[in-house]
């Protein structure tokens, strides 16, 4: 019961909500059953850095949850500048969802 609680919370919750300056949400749907997905990239942790170009980037794969019998990995990856802004993604398997 309580892996169902935390996992229906995990659904609802808005990426908005109390998000900190370091976590970049990323909403994807996946291609194959259109379910959506949340992934959350730690700034200060999940990126990797690039010197030669001063850039930081990070790569995911997402799996969806196994609800819809659909195993399809989406693969997301991301680029940010020194910064830290996002500069530039790309993603196979999915889409992205940008949060209105
Ligand atoms: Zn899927």
């Amino acid at each position: 019961m309580r892996f169902l609680q935390s996992l229906r919370a995990s659904f609802s919750s808005s990426p908005s909500a109390g998000h900190s300056r370091d976590i970049y949400p990323v909403m994807v749907r996946c291609r194959r059953c259109e379910e959506l997905l949340t992934i959350q990239i730690n700034l200060s942790n999940d990126l990797s850095q690039d010197y030669e170009r001063d850039l930081f980037f990070v790569r995911k794969l997402i799996s969806g949850s196994g609800a819809n019998r659909c195993f399809q990995q989406i693969e997301v990856q991301l680029t940010f500048d020194a910064q830290k802004r996002l500069l530039d993604r790309t993603i196979s398997g999915g889409s992205f969802v940008d949060a209105a």
